[in-house]
């Protein structure tokens, strides 16, 4: 059993207070502060992970899935495909909610986006955003093979500029169920401001990767890869916009680097 310790420092009264949650974890609310011992966040441990993926996601997972997912391990840049926990979390959601419109900004080899088409009916459609068509056309043989291929419309170019062409058309005001952003981060604040015209009142926005890898909360001296640095304070102020946005209901999910889902209210 761990014994939670330092409780003396919050200057508590005695440890009899301490409520005990299980023989592995102590957790109390000192003074307004959050206090914990053992593990941090239970996705810091890998074989933690690759138990949940073993047993609750790669059996479940299509095979077209699958696929996609062997096939952009081999490419560069796989670092920034959606994980495959990630993709299963979004299409229960799309399934919750009946998606039927959705849009997808950063689209890479189209990981997300065939967890979109496969969640979407027969009749739903997801538009996708993103400068690269070459990356995209990795995935689209197995897109293609999937059978989904005609619930996406795929348009190249910077996501502004098209997010902008959407808005021109007012019959796709408040018309998205869906709307999940995984692209350039010094952007996702200018996204929102057109997004929440985009999404239906009801309709979700997944802003991905809110956790930064954890660089969020790293000390000022702390090393960090350049590319974290600097989007790491455009994180931060989407995280505190979001926060105050009366608009929005949110929920912050620690699940692959975090995606924070915004449920637009009114
Ligand atoms: N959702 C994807 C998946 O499941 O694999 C991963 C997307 S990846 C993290 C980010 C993508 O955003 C890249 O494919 C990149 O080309 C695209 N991107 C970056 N800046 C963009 C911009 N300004 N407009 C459109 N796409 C952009
Ligand atoms: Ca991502």
């Amino acid at each position: 059993m761990v014994i939670a310790t330092n409780v003396d420092d919050f200057d508590t009264g005695s440890s009899e207070d301490l409520e005990v949650e299980d023989e592995e974890e102590i957790v109390t609310q000192v003074k307004g502060r959050h206090v914990e011992s053992g593990h941090k966040t239970l996705l810091r441990s890998s074989p933690l992970y690759q138990y949940i993926l073993e047993t609750s996601v790669y059996p479940r997972e299509a095979e077209v899935l699958k696929e996609l997912r062997e096939l952009t391990e081999q490419h560069a840049w796989n670092m920034m495909a959606t994980p495959p926990d990630e993709g299963q979390f979004l299409m229960l959601l799309l399934r919750l909610m009946n998606a039927k419109k959705t849009l997808e900004v950063g689209v890479y080899t189209g990981y997300s986006l065939l967890c979109t088409a496969l969640a979407l009916p027969p009749d739903g459609k997801v538009i996708a955003l993103d400068i690269s068509r070459e990356w995209y056309d990795i995935g689209a043989p197995v897109i293609q093979k999937a059978g989904v291929a005609h619930k996406i419309d795929f348009r190249e170019g910077p996501a502004m500029d098209n997010i902008d062409i959407l808005l021109r058309d007012e019959t796709n005001h408040g018309s998205f169920d869906f709307i999940f952003v995984d692209a350039d981060k010094d952007n996702y604040l200018n996204y929102h401001k057109r997004l929440m015209k985009l999404v239906r009142v009801g309709g979700l926005i997944g802003y991905d990767n809110t956790l930064w890898n954890g660089a969020l909360v790293a000390g000022p001296d702390d090393p960090l890869p350049k590319y974290l640095r600097y989007f790491k304070s455009y994180i931060l102020e989407l995280n505190s916009f979001l926060a105050k946005d009366s608009r929005i209901q949110i929920s912050q999910v620690p699940i692959s680097d975090g995606v924070t889902l915004c449920r637009r209210l009114f």
